[in-house]
């Protein structure tokens, strides 16, 4: 061979090792692309897992393990939420705060479990008695707080009114049970979250304080209302229109102030 054919074979071979280096390269590259893909989907999957198991957890901590309905949690996160879409429609939105009259003595009288299915019956009642819409809540001890978005007062009056005669008229093992039930809507006297549960609240104390077994509204303001008083709620015509409202058995409204 000539000293250029020689030159041009050593070249040429230089190159095959060349190209045979990047070949493994190439194909190296290929495997760590591989590689690289099934980790992101395992990556991927991994995180739906994840997330799922979040969502999971999540739920979990917003239910009442005794009754398997929204707990207080839920019931703060779900009436923030209704309040903000009311608001914004500029439509009603109502509460009923509902506690077991002398549950105590459920308690003292039958035992602690009895005092749980007693609780657990009266989830199951209410659950019944309201819409498909409304939002039953137990948001501790035997007290039960229930979201009625769209609904005033007067619509919410009557749904309370179901759920104490439900209960009343339910069949229990033991003793009899009833609850009280405040009700309450959204206005310009109660128009957070905290004054309209204030307000709810008020309203379940007097109607415990008049004698129980019964459903108290919140009353009506007239002119000259202090507006800080929040357990003075928009009425939105009950009091107006009282001639055309059909006050269910055992509501009382009290006279407005
Ligand atoms: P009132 O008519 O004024 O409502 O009187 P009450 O006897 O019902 O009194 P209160 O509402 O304060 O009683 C609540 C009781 O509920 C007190 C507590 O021991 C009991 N309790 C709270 N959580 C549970 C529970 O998960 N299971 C049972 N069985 N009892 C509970
Ligand atoms: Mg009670």
């Amino acid at each position: 061979l000539s000293n250029a054919e020689r030159l041009e074979l050593r070249t040429l071979a230089k190159l095959t090792v060349a190209l045979l280096e990047l070949r493994q390269t190439e194909h190296r590259l290929e495997c760590e692309i591989l590689e690289r893909a099934q980790y992101e989907r395992r990556a991927a999957a991994l995180q739906q897992q994840l997330k799922a198991a979040n969502a999971r957890l999540g739920a979990a901590s917003m239910i009442d393990s005794l009754t398997q309905i929204g707990n207080r949690r839920a019931f703060e996160e779900h009436l923030a939420r209704e309040m903000n879409r009311v608001k914004r429609l500029s439509q009603p939105l109502s509460l009923l705060m509902i506690d077991i009259d002398n549950f105590k003595h459920i308690n003292d009288t039958f035992g602690h479990p009895s005092g749980d299915q007693v609780i657990r019956r009266v989830a199951e009642v209410i659950a019944r008695s309201v819409r498909v819409t409304d939002y039953v809540t137990r948001i501790g001890g035997d007290e039960f707080m229930v979201i009625l978005p769209t609904t005033d007062q007067v619509a919410a009056a009557t749904l309370a009114e179901r759920c104490r005669s439900a209960v009343e008229s339910s069949r229990w093992p033991n003793q009899r049970v009833r609850v009280s039930i405040g009700v309450a809507q959204l206005s310009p006297y109660a128009s957070d979250a905290a004054a309209l549960i204030v307000a709810v609240d008020q309203c379940l104390l007097r109607a415990k304080r008049a004698g129980s077994n019964r459903v108290w509204v919140a009353e009506r303001p007239h002119k000259g209302t202090d507006k800080n008083v929040s357990t003075v709620s928009f009425a939105n015509g009950l009091f107006d229109r009282e001639d055309n409202f059909k006050r269910p058995t055992g509501t009382r409204m009290p006279s407005a102030v």
